[in-house]
Order: C-alpha cells, then sequence, then structure tokens
C-alpha cells in the first residue's frame, strides 16, 4: 500500500513533470485532468475539482461539484509521453463535495459489491480479461480508414501477422506500466489481435482494462494505425470479445475449487454460475452495451448467443476453462470490450451473488454445438437465447428486480444514457438503409 509520502517520492525520483488525474464515465469512456506536478499535494489532499454536469452520467448542472480522491496504489508513469516532461497517472474515485462517495462512480459501485462478499465470509472477486481488438490502417489524416492492418489469421506469424511490431511496443509499454502479460497474439479475424494479462482483484482488473486500451490505442497511432475495441467492425468475420474470468478469493485459498465435487466445482461456484446464468438476460445490457455489441453476438463467430454453461463448448455463454486448484474460474464470453468495465465486473458479480444468497442451481451443461442444435433440444436443455438487440437487452434490465438493487441508482441512469443513444440512433439514416432503400 503506497502512502502520500511514497507518492512525493516517486514523484520526485522519477522526475515526473505532469499528472494525470484519471477516472472513468458511465459509458466507461477514460477521463483525465492533468496538473502540473508543484500541485501533487493539492491531489493527495484529494482538492482536485471536476465539473460532474459535464461527465456522461455523473450530475445535473446545477449541483455539479465533485472531487478526485486518488487512489495511491494505481500510480503509473506513462511510457509514451517522452518529450515536453514525464507524465505519471493515477485512477481516481469521485466524491460529493460534502465528501461522501458518488454512488454513480463506476469504480465505486464495483469496489461496493467487492466489499459486500467478505460481509458473507466469500472473500473477494478475481478477474482475469481478454482483450480482442482491431487494427485498422490511418489516412494521412490520421483518421481511420476502412483497410484493415492485415489479411492473417489465428496465431499467424510475420509477415502475414502485420501487427506484430505494433503489438510487440503495446506489451512492451503495459509491462512498463507493471503489467504482467500472459500472452498476445493474432485473432481470427483479419486485422484482429488479442492482449491478455494476469488476473487480480477485480478493481485491479478493471482499472488495468481500461489502461490497456489508452496504451494500445495510443501504440498504434505511432505506427500509422488505429486500434479500435468496437465490438464488430467489420462484418463478416469474428468480432472482439472482452472475455471475463472470474473467481473467488479468501485470501489465496480459491472457492470455487472443490477436488471431490462433480467437474471439480464447489457447491458455491455452482450457486454463482446459476446466479450468471439466472440474470444473462439482463447484464447483458451492461456487457454489451452498443448497438453494435449485438452484431458480434449472432452464430458462427465464436462469440455466444445461448444462455448455457459447458466445460470446453466454446458456444456457450459460460465456460470451466482447463485448470482447476487456484485457477478454478468461469469465462464468461458474451462481454465485449466496448462495456464500461467497472460496471460489467460488477453486473457478473451482483448476479453471482444472488445465485449464492439464494442458492440457485444452474441446469446440465451443454457440451453440443449449440448454433446447430434445433429449437426443441435448446427448450429441452432450458437453453434460452440472449438478447438479440440492444432494447432488447435494456427492457431485461430494467425488468430485473435484484440485479437492479444491487447495483443502485446507477441503473436508471445507466438506462437514461442508453435510451438517449438508442434514441439518436434512431434519427440516424445509415448507409445501408441508403444503399438497400434508394430504389424503391
Ligand atoms: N473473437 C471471439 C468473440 O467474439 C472470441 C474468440 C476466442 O475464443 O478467443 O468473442
Ligand atoms: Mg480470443
Ligand atoms: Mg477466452
Amino acid at each position: 500500500m503506497k502512502t502520500a509520502d511514497d507518492i512525493r517520492k516517486l514523484a520526485k525520483d522519477e522526475d515526473v513533470a505532469y499528472l494525470r488525474m484519471s477516472f472513468s464515465d458511465l459509458n466507461g469512456a477514460l477521463k483525465n485532468v492533468e496538473i502540473p506536478i508543484d500541485l501533487l499535494d493539492v491531489a493527495l489532499n484529494n482538492q482536485v475539482k471536476i465539473d460532474g454536469s459535464s461527465i456522461t452520467g455523473f450530475l445535473p448542472i446545477q449541483n455539479s461539484d465533485m472531487y478526485l480522491y486518488p487512489d495511491l496504489n494505481t500510480w503509473t508513469v506513462y511510457p509514451w509521453i517522452t518529450t515536453g516532461g514525464k507524465t505519471a497517472s493515477m485512477i481516481c474515485d469521485v466524491h460529493n463535495s460534502d465528501g461522501t462517495p458518488f454512488v454513480g462512480d463506476p469504480r465505486f459501485v464495483l469496489k461496493r459489491l467487492d466489499a459486500s462478499l467478505s460481509e458473507i465470509g466469500c472473500g473477494h472477486l478475481n478477474v482475469g480479461a481478454e482483450m480482442e481488438y482491431f487494427l485498422f490502417k490511418a489516412d494521412e489524416a490520421g483518421k481511420p480508414t476502412n483497410q484493415l492492418n492485415d489479411q492473417a489469421s489465428y496465431f499467424d506469424v510475420y509477415p502475414d501477422d502485420r501487427g506484430e511490431a505494433c503489438r510487440r511496443e503495446t506489451v512492451n509499454t503495459l509491462k512498463a506500466m507493471g503489467f504482467s502479460i500472459v500472452a498476445n497474439h493474432h485473432e481470427v479475424a483479419p486485422g484482429q489481435c488479442e492482449i491478455d494479462f494476469k488476473f487480480d482483484n477485480a478493481v485491479k482488473t478493471a482499472d488495468r482494462i481500461q489502461l490497456l486500451k489508452l496504451a494500445t490505442k495510443t501504440v498504434a497511432v505511432k505506427y500509422g494505425l488505429r486500434a479500435t475495441f468496437m465490438p464488430k467492425p467489420k462484418s463478416g468475420v469474428n468480432g472482439s470479445g472482452m472475455h471475463l474470468n472470474t473467481s473467488l478469493f479468501d485470501d489465496s485459498r480459491n472457492l470455487f475449487d472443490d477436488s471431490n465435487a462433480k467437474n471439480g466445482l464447489s457447491e458455491l461456484a455452482m450457486h454463482y454460475l446459476a446466479g450468471i446464468l439466472a440474470h444473462a438476460q439482463a447484464f447483458t445490457a451492461i456487457t454489451n452495451p452498443t448497438i453494435n455489441s449485438y452484431k458480434r453476438l449472432v452464430p458462427g463467430y465464436e462469440a455466444p448467443t445461448y444462455v448455457a454453461w459447458a466445460i470446453a463448448n466454446r458456444t456457450a455463454l459460460v465456460r470451466v476453462p482447463d485448470g482447476r486448484g487456484p485457477q478454478t474460474r468461469f469465462e464468461l464470453r458474451s462481454g465485449d470490450p466496448a462495456a464500461n468495465p467497472y460496471l460489467a465486473i460488477a453486473a457478473i458479480l451482483a448476479s453471482g451473488l444472488d445465485g449464492i444468497k439464494n442458492k440457485l442451481t444452474p441446469p446440465k451443461n451443454v457440451e453440443d454445438n449449440i448454433y446447430n442444435m434445433s429449437t426443441e433440444q435448446r427448450s429441452t436443455a432450458q437453453i434460452t437465447q440472449l438478447p438479440t438487440s440492444l432494447p432488447k437487452a435494456l427492457t431485461n434490465l430494467q425488468a430485473d428486480q435484484a440485479l437492479f438493487e444491487a447495483l443502485g441508482s446507477v441503473t436508471s441512469k445507466y438506462l437514461q444514457v442508453k435510451q438517449t443513444e438508442l434514441t439518436r440512433f434512431q434519427l440516424s439514416v445509415t448507409d445501408w438503409e441508403k444503399q438497400t432503400y434508394f430504389n424503391v
């Protein structure tokens, strides 16, 4: 645990000139305000002020002063800023002017839920994320073109994999920021990459997802490319997922592991899993938050479309990857990297917790290819379909009282923000419509 004095020393020893105070809005966009390092004490005294009315999902204009409380343990120097002074960042919690935590701060929502686990003797949540993204070529103005960076596929090597150097620099950047990288590779679709980093507690992983997205986009620009985490940037090929692997730990003991139980999964694990399956219809509105997200959740592209669990089958929503003991975990395959990671992880945790509290039991695991099953086979196996559009998912979220209550008032704010987005989409005329209907 770092102290204010540790931060003062780090700033001095590392010759830092600027500090970025970072936080995330309701949509998961990373925001920051930069201060010169001679004002470090203002930051350490939690006195950096923001206008909450200009941040999506935060406060109304008439009551908009908010304060950033930096989490000292998130201190990191941005390796890509090499001129004009070294720049460090700290991720902050957002507080109201009376000093109380702001309940609409996504990081607070996750912190509060994670802390509630220890109250019921369930330790804390660990999360591992698999981050997929695409590299597109940029034009002379730096704008993304429609041209993918390469035509390579899964695990391909140079020279087919044109993203190798850029990905390596991204990984080195992340390592310099304190990430433990587990793997990086070309993914199935042309121009698609994946970077995986080691699991950690829920808030740390959500913070790292935010920093990984920033670093990946920043490094890509250096290579004349643009990185995108949008879930389905190109039709006809795989989209980008953000698989989230979750497990409950009491200190260093994995509470999902039970070598004497069926499939090596403890009773607690089965209740948690049942909660995930029971609330999937609703939390999809958070793990898959955009109109574009639902163009990824279609059959044939390694993304789940049905609510089921499996040991190995990649067409299921939840999989139990190889590895028991400390590695025992559930991989949720539906989430995408457009999701606000704090809210997405909070929604998964709230669902699992509901399963634990109500001792829910999951249906049987499904090891057949679900895409190929008939409607009757699916209904016998109690397999339901994931929502096929954002409006459907939002309706499900609205109707899920347990999830709504567990996440708190942020949920109604979230629904409002998303309804506004849908209205904007409804009013826009797309290229596809022009092409398809021009000659009617
Ligand atoms: N890109 C796939 C998706 O949309 C996942 C591929 C994989 O299993 O890693 O989720
Ligand atoms: Mg992958
Ligand atoms: Mg995976």
